[in-house]
């Protein structure tokens, strides 16, 4: 059959799969490697920089972890939806303006 990748095992789980490289998902590709502390400090390192910075990738990951933290109930799927629109805009352009105000 064309544009079908061959049935594999997964090295870490065993099930059968037609998913692109030797995993059936992403939770056991990342269950293949063992990282040592430095490595974990690297990474640790890298993500501490991306988030004290004002990309807008970070303000996004800053607003789903405020929002997770409110308690609010939401999924990270409808917070991704909200982050596309006028709220996210708005929490944005306030924090901007008053870092230091009451939260929203
Ligand atoms: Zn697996």
């Amino acid at each position: 059959m064309p544009n079908v990748y061959r049935l594999k095992e997964c090295p870490t789980c065993g099930v059968e799969h037609r998913r692109r490289g030797p995993y059936c998902g992403r939770s056991c590709a990342n269950k293949s490697r063992t990282l040592t502390d430095d490595t974990k400090r690297k990474i640790a390192d890298g993500n501490r920089k991306h988030m004290a910075s004002d990309s807008p990738s970070a303000e996004k990951s800053k607003w789903i972890i405020t929002q997770q933290r409110a308690g609010h109930g939401k999924t990270e799927e409808t917070l991704e939806r909200e982050m596309e629109s006028a709220v996210f805009l708005l929490y944005s352009l306030r924090k901007k303006l008053l870092p230091k105000g009451p939260k929203l």
